[in-house]
C-alpha cells in the first residue's frame, strides 16, 4: 500500500480468450496463435479430465456448460505439506528479484509468475508497459455461465530497503526460524504467492469453481500505480471485462486482544489522495537588502495558516461500524459504540484525536511534505514552493477542499495546482463476496468480519472505478511483530501464516465459487 500502515494496521492483509498475447508482440499476429494455444489450455484448465478435447480444428472457445460438462470426478486430495514447500521456495525466490520502485523492474518476476501458472496449464500472459516494468494475469476457468469472476490482485513492486538496517539482508529471501525474510514478504509478495498458490491447488485437485478466478499482479502500486494498475485499467480492461468481484492487500485477520478470537478486517473503502503543489513568487534578488515580502515569507505564511486549520471531523458509516464492531468483539472504549456521539464531547474528542491513525479516519488532514527555493543562502529566489499531501475521505469533495484551502491561506498571490487526485470510491458492505468471507470467518476461526476504512490507499480505487466490488482482504493473520516489517525493517511472514493463508485462500474460493 503507499503510505505508512497505521499502527494496527496488519496486512491482513474472462480472460475473453483474446487478450492473451503478449504486448511485445505485434497485435494480429499474436492473437490467433494465442487463441488456439489459450483454447487448448483453457480445456484442460476447467477439469483435469472431464472434458474430452474438441477436434482440432475448431478452437474450443465456448462455454464449458455448451461442451457438455455437467459432472466431474470427485476432487483430489490436497497436499498440503508439499503446497506449503512449493509456496515457501516461491517466496523466496521472488523475494530474491528486486524490485524495488522506483525503478520497480518487475518484468522477470512478471515471467516468472506467468511460468508457474503455465506449468500447470493456466493460461497466463505478461504486459511490459514501460519499459522493465512488468504486469501478469492468469485465468483458472470456472464452469460457471452467468457468474462474474473474481480478481486476485496483488502488486510486484516493492519499497526500497538499506541493507544496513536488516538482520538479514533484505533481498536474500532466507528462510530461518520458520519464517521466510526479506523485502516483500507481507507487503505485497507473500499475498501475491497465497493467490497464485491457491489457484494452483484447486485446479491440481480437479474442484471445479462456478466462475473463473482471475490473477493480476501489477508493478508500480508503491508510486501510485500509473505505470502498473492504472495502465491496465486503461489499456486492457476487456482482460477483466467479466469480472465482478476484487480481493487485494489492505485488509486480513487480526487476533483480539484474548489472543484466542479474531476479527477478519474488511477495507470496503479507502482515503483519497489530493496532492497540491503551492507556488509563492516575489521579487529575486540579494538577501542583503530584502523587500518586506518575498515568495519565501508568502509561503511560510500560507503554510502556517494551514497548519492552523483544523479540518471538520466527520466520521463516515464504515469507520462508525467498524468501531462499534471493534469495541464490542474487543470490549474496547464504550464511547466507540458510537462515536459520532461521542467525538461531540470535548474531552473525549481530544483524547481520540490525539492518536494520528485515528485522527485520520475521522477528518481530512492537509500535510506539507515537501519545500523547495533558493539553493544560495544570499539569494533571494522568485518562487517557492510546497508540496502538500492532503489526504480526503470518501464523500469529501476535492473541489470544496480545495476552495477551503484557498480561503484559509487568503493570499491569492500563491498559486495551488493539483499533483495527484482520483475520485473516492466505496465498494458495499454487502455483497456476495462479503458473504462468502463471512462464512469463511466463521467455519475457519469462528470470527466475525468487521468491514473498514484504510487511510492510505491501494490499487483497489482502479477497479472500484470500473464498478468491481473490490475489498482489502487477504485471508492471512499477520503477527504484531510481522506488521511492523512493512515498508519497515526486517520483513518477514511466518511458514505456518503463509500456508494457512493459501487453505483459507481455497476455502473462500470453494464456498464464493460454490454459490
Ligand atoms: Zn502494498
Amino acid at each position: 500500500m503507499v503510505g505508512r500502515p497505521p499502527k494496527d494496521y496488519h496486512i491482513w492483509y474472462k480472460l475473453p480468450l483474446s487478450p492473451l498475447f503478449n504486448h511485445s508482440e505485434p497485435r494480429r499476429r499474436a492473437s490467433s496463435t494465442a487463441i488456439a494455444a489459450v483454447s487448448l489450455l483453457a480445456s484442460i484448465a476447467i477439469s483435469g479430465s472431464a472434458i474430452a478435447a474438441s477436434p482440432a480444428a475448431t478452437p474450443n472457445l465456448l462455454p464449458a456448460e455448451s461442451r457438455g460438462v455437467t459432472q466431474a470426478p470427485p476432487p483430489q486430495p490436497i497436499n498440503w505439506d508439499k503446497v506449503t514447500q512449493e509456496a515457501t521456495d516461491l517466496l523466496s525466490k521472488y523475494i530474491q528479484m528486486n524490485t524495488t520502485n522506483p525503478p520497480g523492474d518487475e518484468l522477470d518476476a512478471a515471467r516468472m509468475l506467468k511460468e508457474k501458472f503455465l506449468t500447470d496449464g493456466i493460461p497466463a500472459t505478461t504486459w511490459e508497459p514501460q519499459h522493465g516494468r512488468g504486469i501478469i494475469a492468469a485465468r483458472l476457468r470456472g464452469i460457471g455461465k452467468h457468474n462474474k469472476s473474481i480478481i486476485l490482485l496483488s502488486h510486484m513492486d516493492v519499497v526500497p530497503a538499506n541493507p544496513k538496517e536488516w538482520e538479514v539482508p533484505p533481498f536474500s529471501g532466507t528462510v530461518k526460524d520458520g519464517k521466510i525474510w526479506g523485502r516483500g514478504a507481507i507487503d505485497d509478495k507473500g499475498p501475491g504467492v497465497i493467490e497464485l498458490m491457491a489457484m494452483l491447488a484447486i485446479k491440481r485437485a480437479g474442484i471445479l469453481l462456478n466462475r473463473d478466478v482471475l490473477f493480476v499482479a501489477t508493478g508500480d502500486e508503491e508510486e501510485g500505480g500509473k505505470n502498473g494498475a492504472g495502465w491496465f485499467v486503461d489499456h486492457e480492461s476487456n482482460v477483466f471485462s467479466d469480472a465482478g468481484f476484487l480481493l487485494n492487500e489492505g485488509g486480513g485477520i487480526r487476533a483480539l486482544s484474548d489472543n484466542k478470537r479474531k476479527a477478519y478486517i474488511v477495507s470496503v473503502t479507502e482515503k483519497t489522495p489530493l496532492w497540491l503543489k503551492l507556488t509563492a513568487s516575489g521579487p529575486a534578488g540579494h538577501a542583503s537588502d530584502p523587500p518586506a515580502e518575498t515568495a519565501v515569507t508568502r509561503l511560510v505564511h500560507a503554510l502556517n495558516k494551514l497548519s492552523e486549520y483544523k479540518t471538520p471531523i466527520h466520521v463516515i458509516g464504515p469507520v462508525q461500524d467498524y468501531y462499534h464492531s471493534m469495541a464490542e468483539l474487543d470490549h474496547g472504549p464504550r464511547q466507540q459504540l458510537d462515536l459520532a456521539a461521542a467525538l461531540k464531547d470535548a474531552e473525549y474528542q481530544n483524547k481520540f484525536l490525539s492518536d494520528p491513525s485515528q485522527n485520520a479516519r475521522v477528518r481530512d488532514t492537509i500535510t506539507p511534505t515537501v519545500l523547495s527555493a533558493s539553493q544560495k543562502t544570499n539569494v533571494i529566489s522568485e518562487t517557492a514552493y510546497a508540496e502538500i499531501d492532503c489526504r480526503l475521505l470518501p464523500g469529501s469533495d476535492p473541489k470544496t477542499v480545495m476552495s477551503d484551502i484557498k480561503k484559509v491561506i487568503g493570499d491569492d498571490t500563491v498559486k495551488i495546482d493539483v499533483i495527484l487526485n482520483f475520485p473516492p470510491i466505496s465498494s458495499p458492505s454487502r455483497s456476495p463476496l462479503m458473504t462468502a468471507i463471512d462464512s469463511l470467518a466463521r467455519m475457519h476461526d469462528q470470527a466475525s468480519v468487521v468491514p473498514s476504512l484504510i487511510i492510505g490507499f491501494t490499487d483497489s480505487h482502479y477497479f472500484r472505478q470500473k464498478k468491481i466490488v473490490s475489498y482489502g482482504f487477504i485471508p492471512i493473520e499477520v503477527l504484531p511483530a510481522e506488521g511492523k516489517g512493512v515498508h519497515g525493517i526486517n520483513e518477514h511472514i511466518g511458514v505456518k501464516e503463509l500456508a494457512d493463508g493459501i487453505q483459507r485462500m481455497v476455502q473462500l474460493l470453494k464456498i464464493f465459487g460454490g454459490q
